[in-house]
């Protein structure tokens, strides 16, 4: 394994550290200060450095590094897919990824954690150093954090000691947005008879593979009617899959819920029906299956991919 310098063509930071690299070789492996580690073949550097992704990739790497979760390799398949399922965090949001990454790289309470604002822009998914010091400093208005020894240092520092308070452990433990920790999978699709062995042989298992728990609402009483069980059970999710087969009104209201509360959504449709799918959702990817062993199989290898294995 040699080692060198490049610059991430994720980031754009220049001079991160290349793991293994070798000529006849069709995949690279970085460890960058800013993304993490992560290893990306060649036809998806191409892709990594022509489109203006960077911030929302940079900062997905950067979590799942954070959090121990395994990434896959980026190919280029991989690459447009991901740009599809990656949410785009509002402020706030983006407030509580940062307090929950310092967090996480606190070795205990009371304890400063040093912030180099060049390496941290992706604790907060944000573009640059502007938008990581609005968030840190919207985050000490609200009286979550503060900077170590206060009266020797500001945010103008070229390091950013911060401190969580006492007020912020209270909200890490309350952060019902902290929904990484959830081990719930929400599964919207029709109720119709004729679908219900492919919930049973496919969406369910495919689920319970990558280590989550599926959820579906039982039959029909309420046949297109959102009620607020629904609501709380989208809530308390991780991530939603939504198989638009047979077109329900209900099947797109439950993803665009999930869509607006930043959860990834799945989207699949039976081939037959895919013509038929919304003109307003067509625009994201989805997965087309013919069989129920072939949604069994893209489905779970699309969590891997996408979410990562349920850390058990
Ligand atoms: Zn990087």
């Amino acid at each position: 394994m040699s080692e060198s310098a490049k610059q991430c063509p994720v980031c754009k930071l220049a001079n991160q550290k290349v793991l293994s690299e070798r000529d006849y070789d069709d995949k690279v492996t970085y460890d960058c200060s800013r993304c993490g580690r992560y290893t990306i073949s060649r036809t998806a550097e191409v892709i990594a450095q022509s489109k203006d992704i960077s911030a929302q990739l940079s900062g997905w790497l950067r979590e799942r590094n954070l959090l121990g979760i395994e990434i896959p390799m980026l190919t280029s398949t991989f690459l447009k897919e991901v740009v599809t399922t990656l949410p785009s965090y509002s402020p706030l949001e983006k407030q509580n990824k940062l307090l929950k990454a310092i967090e996480l790289l606190t070795d205990y309470p009371g304890r400063e954690v040093v912030l180099i604002p060049e390496h941290a822009v992706s604790l907060a998914w944000a573009q640059n150093e502007n938008e990581l010091k609005y968030y840190l400093k919207s985050l000490m208005d609200r009286g979550l954090l503060e900077i170590a020894n206060a009266d020797r240092r500001t945010l103008s520092d070229p390091l950013y000691p911060m401190v969580i308070t006492a007020k912020g452990w209270e909200h890490l433990e309350t952060d019902k947005s902290n929904f990484a920790s959830k081990s719930q999978a929400f599964v919207a699709m029709s109720f119709d008879n004729e679908l219900s062995p492919v919930y049973k042989n496919a969406i369910e298992p495919a689920i319970e593979a990558t280590g989550y728990r599926p959820y579906r609402v039982d039959s029909t009483p309420h046949l297109d009617r959102i009620d607020a069980k629904i609501i709380a059970e989208i809530r308390n999710s991780r991530f939603v899959v939504a198989d638009v087969t047979q077109q329900k009104s209900g099947v797109y209201y439950e993803a665009g819920f999930a869509y607006g509360l930043g959860l990834p959504v799945i989207w699949c449709v039976r081939k037959d029906d895919l013509q038929n799918v919304h003109f307003d959702t067509r625009q994201y990817n989805h997965i087309v299956w013919s069989s129920e062993s072939e949604l069994r199989e893209k489905l779970e290898d699309f969590i891997l991919a996408t979410i990562g294995k349920k850390a058990t």
